[in-house]
């Protein structure tokens, strides 16, 4: 998939994918020994980008909505995933070629050589596309399987339908595709075999005798459900409420390919709400995001074979029944905005609901929050209702009140049939088969029990059928019934199991999406610079001040003495604020130390200079405009904090300070 950076400029995705190593964003894990597919380390900013999303995250739901975080392990005995479904469901469809021994994930096969042959019809009919666009001069590198054949029409139209509802197919249907179509594994040339299902989850061996199988979980909702009745307990027995979790899961993923988009090991930042079922799952702050305009792509459109979106008020989204119930409305519009708050590009936010066969064991409706990337629309955030699944098999497992139960107000009364036995002179009567005769007495319909008090007022007994005693019929005699009569009972409280509301995030692949949307080159405007070697490209990572890995960069024109106490100074100041601040006072030319920490998305820089040693005013400088403010230290602290808690955008700032009209002057060593 071909893609732009936020200038517009073609997106050159190798380029970016060794900045992010050189910068040590993140690297394969195991490097020296060769590494291991799916698996990364993350370096320094990449650990401080991840770690203020993660605390953003905790601000806008945990904070915002007094959510009981729980961390629970990742190591899980089977018995719990057994029950939750993971160990028999949880699985992809893998197909193997014969020849070579590759194990591919059989939809994404099917997917790869769909796409590669549309490209090559596009190819064929002369159609343009982006990456030919991007640079004419770089000669187009042939890609194995894409060849330039024109397709028909209506096979044109086949194929993109089949991708529009690829996520739906069942392994026999992914195999049924790979025949018709005649698809090869362009390794090879031969077609793979017959998909076959492949449990996601890594195997454990829990203690030294190997006798309790356990499994990395891979969500952490299950530590969750099975906390229910603490956390309830916790909550004072008060509902609606939410959970949430922050930590890593484990899935063995097929063939991961994708940098972190695919990955093995990854942090996983999960909410369980658990609403009452009854009265269409309302949520009390509902009216806060109605008109919250998504961008949805619904099941009965992917379903028809297309991918057209809609973009429409939540509120409305709601009301005509394509999103299933406010609860589920209400996240949805607050990852958007969750999404928005951490710099992603809201014109590459879609809501995409899941097709029923697409749809996990447990869920009941689902709707993924997808980021667009050079890899596609990518799924980032899945937001499931659950129902009351989870809770039911843990509480039939294990016995365990994984339910709510809530005083009535107004007491319900009930009128029904009762059959009262005579304790006293059943059991003698029955002897050993009295528990199963009670048992098939109490278990007569309710509608049947009223014919049965005739007949016993008219005969002076009543015929039970009771399977296993005697011929099947047993009478029992008025003596050992007190009465079969209408009772009212009256109901005080009310029992149900929550169903349960799951917004799940994968934060890596929120911080990929973030670092390629963010991402731009700075080329030199100035035509004529190219022949006098003066043009450059530098790579800029245009993140938000509020997830930047460091806020603002301290570059002092000299490291002469005399600037230390200044250095000193701001950097005690922006300490002070709560800003991350680094200092650069290496020997390299000031634009060249703008320019590496503009590769780290560093929003802010403050030079020092000659002038800052007479009159302690300095230079704010802007990442993105590469425009400077002149003021004293008062008044830049104020304008970085304001930067910085996004009170204030760079325009205003402007408006208010002096802007410095200064070249970003070479260093002048004084030594
Ligand atoms: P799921 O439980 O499959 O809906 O996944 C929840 C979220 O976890 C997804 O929206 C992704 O953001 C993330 N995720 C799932 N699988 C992976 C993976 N293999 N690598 C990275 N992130 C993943």
């Amino acid at each position: 998939m071909s893609t732009t950076t936020l200038k517009g400029q073609p997106f050159d995705r190798p380029v970016l994918d060794s900045m992010l190593r050189r910068r040590m964003f993140y690297s394969p894990s195991f490097e020296i020994y060769g590494g291991v597919a799916g698996l990364y380390d993350y370096g320094p900013p990449g650990c401080a980008l991840l770690n203020n999303i993660v605390n953003l995250w905790r601000k806008h739901f945990i904070l915002e909505e007094d959510m009981l975080e729980v961390d629970c392990t990742a190591l899980t005995p089977a018995e719990v995933l057994k029950t939750s479904g993971h160990v028999d469901k949880f699985a992809d469809w893998m197909c193997k070629d014969p020849k070579n021994g590759d194990i591919m994930r059989a939809d994404h096969f099917v997917e790869q050589i769909l796409e590669a042959r549309l490209k090559g019809d596009k190819d064929a009919r002369g159609v343009k596309v982006e990456e030919k666009e991007a640079d004419p001069k770089k000669k187009k590198k042939k890609v194995k399987g894409i060849e330039a054949v024109k397709l028909d029409d209506s096979v044109v139209q086949e194929y993109e339908e089949i991708l529009a509802r690829i996520d739906n197919y069942n392994g026999e249907e992914l195999g049924d595709l790979i025949t018709k179509y005649v698809m090869k594994n362009p390794e090879t040339g031969v077609i793979p075999e017959k998909p076959v299902e492949f449990n996601l989850m890594f195997q454990a061996s829990i203690g030294p005798s190997s006798n309790m199988p356990g499994y990395l979980r891979p969500e952490t909702a299950q530590g969750q459900f099975l906390n229910f009745a603490k956390l309830l307990e916790f909550n004072n027995q008060q509902m609606p409420f939410a959970s949430a979790s922050i930590g890593k899961s484990f899935r063995n993923e097929i063939s991961p390919r994708a940098g972190l988009i695919r990955v093995r090991e990854f942090l996983m930042a999960e909410i369980e709400h658990y609403v009452d079922p009854e009265g269409g799952k309302k949520h009390e702050r509902f009216e806060e995001v109605k008109d919250i305009e998504l961008v949805l792509l619904n099941r009965h459109t992917q379903l028809a074979g297309k991918t057209d979106v809609k973009k429409v008020a939540i509120g409305q989204a709601v009301a005509d029944g394509t999103v299933d119930n406010e609860t589920l409305g209400y996240f949805l519009a607050r990852i958007q905005l969750f999404l928005a708050k951490i710099g992603v590009d809201q014109s590459k936010v879609r809501f995409r609901q899941h097709m029923a066969n697409e749809m996990a064991h447990y869920a009941a409706d689902c709707w993924d929050a997808e980021l667009q990337t050079s890899y596609g629309w990518i799924e980032c955030v899945g937001c499931a209702d659950r129902s009351a699944y989870d809770l039911t098999v843990h509480a039939n497992k294990t016995g365990a009140p994984l339910m709510v139960r809530e005083r009535l107000d107004i007491p319900i009364s009930h009128e029904e049939w009762i059959i009262e036995l005579n304790k006293k002179t059943f059991g003698p009567a029955f002897k050993k088969d009295g528990k199963t005769v009670e048992a098939a007495v109490q278990a007569i319909p309710k509608e049947k029990r009223e014919v049965l008090a005739q007949e016993l007022a008219s005969n002076g007994t009543i015929v039970v059928e009771v399977e296993g005693v005697g011929n099947g019929k047993v009478e029992i005699k008025k003596d050992l019934i007190v009465a079969i009569e209408k009772r009212t009972r009256v109901q005080n409280t009310r029992e149900y199991t929550p169903n349960v509301i799951e917004p799940s995030f994968g934060l890596g692949r929120i911080l990929y999406a973030l670092l390629e949307q963010n991402y731009w080159t700075r080329t030199s405007d100035d035509p004529a610079a190219e022949t006098r070697g003066t043009a450059y490209c530098k790579k800029v990572l245009s993140f938000p001040p509020i997830v930047a890995p460091t806020k603002v960069l301290l570059v002092p024109l000299s490291n002469h003495e005399s600037f230390k106490p200044l250095l000193k100074k701001m950097s005690h100041k922006l300490r002070v604020l709560g800003v991350s601040s680094k200092i650069d006072d290496s020997g390299a030319s000031i634009g060249k130390r703008y320019s590496r920490n503009d590769e780290l998305g560093t929003p802010l820089g403050i030079t020092i200079d000659f002038q800052s040693l007479s009159d302690d005013t300095f230079t704010l400088r802007d990442r993105d405009s590469t425009k400077q403010v002149r003021a004293d230290t008062d008044k830049i602290m104020a304008a970085i904090k304001s930067l910085v808690d996004g009170s204030k955008a760079w325009a205003e700032i402007e408006k208010e300070l002096p802007v410095f009209e200064g070249q970003e002057v070479e260093a002048v060593a004084i030594r």
